[in-house]
Parts: structure tokens; sequence; C-alpha cells
């Protein structure tokens, strides 16, 4: 779920202290996580036995969460991370940058999109500056949380549409910027019926009542699907990656249709190989073979200060478990590389049922694990690219 839903640290320590401290403690104690990566436990999509780079192009981080970061992104294979939940200037920004900059470059920060200035008028072009300030700060990208079309008011008390024209300078701002937006619109159909024993995802639904939009005063789904369609095809120039699988997980077919159109349209994976891979998989690895170039692997993990202080594509009622996070990664990597049947998925909360493998050539993996990433994000990889 796009909302970070990692409580945020709680200290108040000066920014820089705080990363130091960090980086220390990394140094001096072990980790629980830095024992050997994790990788697909069943056979490989081909015999190559070199380790695919791995990028994960959708997280959430809270300032403070390095040394607990590195530790899994050294555990389960991972070179760079984007932190979506940069926020923006006057808001956080500025640590989540200081964080990435102590990272020794393996974060990039994307600035968020600020819902709440859409309270007052002369919002788009003021977004656009606050874009503009971000990218000189040295944000590469924006993220656009699914409170646009589904919380967010303008100064009338009226939610604010993805395709709102109010907002059309931010969008072509990025574009000029070459910043590419995550956009996050809508949520699994099931969020829009009632949250009863008969919603497939009761069990999320009655840990996190506030993701039922059932009986709201909200757009109907396709009305979202529809204002997000137009959104991308007004803005050309600007790249768009529509996270959780073009926010449309149970429609693969109107997502290859929208990509097929759009050439600026991208997605991401993050939290929705639950849903995905409940397709057929031959039709699955149909989609990611046609697509190669255009898929980015995320996770949505969030990672908060504490160990085990973690989001897992969501979050159940009970403490985040070394298990656990063992089963998001290791099920994730076994879904694409491996053709194995019938196995559990990453989330256990997301739903009971389970997936099949789609046993991708090691080509697509490439791309889809990293060489998409590198390709269309401005990845902020140390002092050589430090602006
Ligand atoms: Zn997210």
């Amino acid at each position: 779920m796009a909302r970070s839903a990692v409580p945020r640290a709680r200290l108040v320590v000066g920014a820089s202290l705080l990363m130091l401290l960090g980086v220390l403690a990394l140094l001096i104690l072990p980790s629980r996580y830095q024992q050997a990566p994790v990788a697909a436990d069943s056979s490989r999509a081909d015999d190559s036995s070199a380790p695919l780079e791995r990028i994960d192009a959708h997280a959430h981080l809270s300032v403070g969460c390095l040394p607990q970061l590195l530790g899994l992104m050294n555990r389960y294979g991972f070179s760079h991370i984007v932190d979506l939940s940069g926020s923006a200037p006057g808001g956080r920004l500025k640590q989540h940058l200081a964080q990435a900059r102590a990272s020794g470059g393996r974060i990039t920060v994307y600035m968020t999109f600020p819902g709440h200035e859409m309270q007052t008028p002369g919002f788009g072009d003021r977004i656009a500056a606050m874009l503009a300030e971000a990218h000189d700060m040295g944000a590469r990208g924006l993220k656009v949380p699914k409170g646009l079309g589904l919380g967010w008011v303008d100064d009338q008390g009226k939610l604010v549409a993805v395709d709102d024209s109010r907002l059309d300078p931010v969008f072509d701002a990025a574009g000029r910027l070459g910043m590419p937006v995550s956009i996050h619109t809508a949520d699994p159909k099931a969020f829009w019926l009632p949250p009863d024993k008969n919603n497939e995802r009761y069990a999320e639904l009655t840990v996190h009542p506030g993701w039922s939009f059932y009986d709201q005063p909200v757009p109907s789904w396709n009305e979202l699907l529809d204002q997000l369609e137009r959104r991308i095809a007004r803005h050309p120039h600007t790249i768009f990656v529509a996270v959780h699988f073009g926010n449309d997980a149970e429609e693969p077919d109107r997502v290859a249709r929208m990509l097929r159109t759009y050439p600026n349209m991208y997605i991401d994976t993050a939290a929705r190989i639950p849903e995905f891979g409940r397709h057929p998989p031959d039709q699955m690895r149909q989609f990611f073979i046609e697509f190669q170039d255009r898929i980015l692997y995320g996770t949505d993990l969030g990672v908060g200060v504490e160990p085990y202080d973690l989001m897992l594509g969501s979050s159940g009622a009970d403490p985040v478990t070394q298990a656990d996070v063992d089963r998001f990664f290791r099920q994730s990597y076994r879904y694409f590389e491996t053709a194995d049947k019938n196995m559990e998925t990453p989330t256990p909360i997301q739903g009971a049922w389970t997936i099949n493998g789609i046993n991708l050539p090691r080509s697509v993996l490439a791309k889809l694990y990293a060489g998409n990433a590198r390709r269309i994000i401005p990845l902020d990889e140390g002092p050589a690219n430090d602006r």
C-alpha cells in the first residue's frame, strides 16, 4: 500500500548525527540480516550462476532506517533502492537526502507529492516550483500517492481528480526536469466491495478498515483508472511508472493495452505478485516477455528505525518475523525465476490462495530486476553524481 505504514522515527536527533550513529552501529554490531543472501530455492531460469543485479524501484524509508536497510539490502541482494517517501521541500526531504548520501550511493530519493497544498488556490504552479526545488536539492523523481483522486481536496472541499487540469504544470515540470513519476491510483478492486467475509481481502480489511472504499464518497474504481489514463496521455514527454502493476493487477489485458498505447508508461511489480500471480502462468510469462522493457521490479518494502519495523507490501496484526521477511523476498524471486507450482504468496495477509511461477528467461530477469530502472531513473549513485 502506498501509505507508509511504518511509524515515524521517534528520535528528534539531528539527521547527520543520526546517520553517523547508524553507520557506526552497522560497522560495530553484527546485524541479524547479515547472513547468506536468500536466493530462489528451486530450478533456476537457466544455468548461469552469476547473481543478477537487483534494484528495488519502490520502497518507503523512514529517516534513521539506514543500518536496518543496508543489512536487508545485503542479505537479499539489492545494489540500490528507490525511496518513494522522500517528502517535500519544507518537509523531511532534506533528511531523506542526507540519509541517501550516507548510504554510499545506494539510495535514490523521490519527492512525495504534497497533497495538502491543494487546499490553497494556485497549487499547480506552486507544487511545480517545489518539484524544481526538490530536484535542485537532489531528488530524482516524484511519487504521487493514491490520495490524489481518493482523498485530497481543494479549497472548496472537493476531491481533486487524478487528471485535474490544475495539476498539469506539475506533470509537465516532471518531464522537463527528467524526473519519472511513480503514480498510485485506486487500489485492489476488493476494497470497493463490502468488507465482509465474502471479500477475498477480508483479513487485510479487518486489520486496516480505513483501506475500504465501500460506500465511501469516492469515484468508482473504473473512473479512477480512466482519470489515470487521461493523465498519462496528456504528458507524452513525462515518464510515468504506474505502480502496483499499472494499478490494475486484476486486468493484465487493460494494462497491456495502455502499455501499447502510451510509450511513456511503465509499471512496477510492487505488492501485487499475489494479485497478478493468480493469472495463468503462461499468460503472465507472455506479458513479462512482451513488455520486458517496461516493467520495474519494486517491492513496496517499508523500513522503519527499529529492527523488524517493516512493511512487507502490506502489514498484518502480528509483528514481522525473520521468517516473514525471508518469505517476502524468496517467494518473489521464485515467482519470477522458477516454474514452481502452488507456492505461497510473498505477503500472507493479502489472500489465502497460491501462485505459480513464470520462469522468465535470464535476459528478461536482468531488465526487470535492474536494467529498466537503470534506463529510466537517474539513480543517485554517489558523490560523482551528487548535486
Ligand atoms: Zn508503496
